[in-house]
């Protein structure tokens, strides 16, 4: 089995060590004998029709968001054809902000987004930052709790046409007051929660493999269970941060 994956500006949105869900996809599907062949998409190179089965994009600060966004609002035929043609994709924070309408920074400066999400960003007075806790229903054999760590100005709405990555336990979320986080459209993820978020949700890591894999399948196939004591204590570590938390403006 292959999947293939396009990492979407990995030099100017990787950060937080958002490359390392990477690292934990490449190796979680090595670990089951399937064939992770990773590429690079960066400015110039094209999205083919049907290239690619995961599409990845990181987080960065407004000046990178700000390089990268007219690029990839460019691409918004592309990628609308990629996730109808049964991609999977997950976006985290400012790579998730640029794949809705638009993304205004705290200068008012509005960026242009992918709209591949139905969401609009506007950033605010006060950073939202910490350990985060989210309560997540992805499929009747996929669902749990998801830890990750946030740190946004972007407070992101919802359009009627969006739905929800989480419910939030503790944080922040999307914006500090719906009660929710991210953003999911069929295959495709869109979150704020850096970790990188992966390695510490392995559950979530085996869902987007597996999601990865539907396209050339028809369907998501089951995936050999592997042994996560160590994810699982990361997951335990981290949701207890959050816990203690709460979820307090900085
Ligand atoms: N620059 C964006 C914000 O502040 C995204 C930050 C990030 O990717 N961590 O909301």
């Amino acid at each position: 089995m292959k999947v293939v994956v396009g990492h979407l500006y990995p030099d100017y949105l990787n950060i937080y060590a958002d490359r390392g869900n990477m690292a934990v996809l490449a190796r979680r599907a090595a670990w089951r004998n399937i064939e992770f062949d990773y590429r690079v998409v960066g400015f110039g190179d094209s999205l083919r029709p049907g290239e690619h089965d995961l599409l990845y994009i990181g987080g960065g600060q407004d000046r990178e968001q700000a390089l990268v966004a007219p690029d990839l609002a460019g691409r918004r035929a592309e990628l609308e054809e990629a996730i109808e043609g049964g991609a999977a994709a997950l976006a985290v924070c400012g790579g998730y902000q640029l794949l809705g309408q638009f993304y205004r920074d705290r200068s008012g400066a509005e960026l242009p987004g992918a709209g591949i999400f139905d969401h609009y960003t506007v950033a605010g007075e006060r950073r939202m930052i910490g350990d985060v806790l989210l309560e997540c229903e992805l499929g009747p054999d996929a669902r749990g709790t998801i830890a990750g760590f946030e740190n946004h100005a972007g407070r992101t709405t919802l359009g009627s046409n969006a739905v929800p990555f989480g419910r939030v336990v503790a944080g922040f979320g999307n914006d500090g007051e719906s009660g929710f986080e991210g953003c999911r459209r069929g295959r495709a993820l869109g979150t704020y929660l850096h970790g990188p978020l992966l390695p510490r949700n392995p559950w979530l890591a085996d869902w987007l493999l597996s999601q990865s894999m539907a396209r050339r399948l028809g369907e998501p196939p089951p995936l050999a269970p592997l042994r996560d004591e160590i994810e699982s204590r990361a997951h335990e570590v981290a949701s207890g941060r959050a816990f203690s938390r709460g979820g307090r403006a900085n």
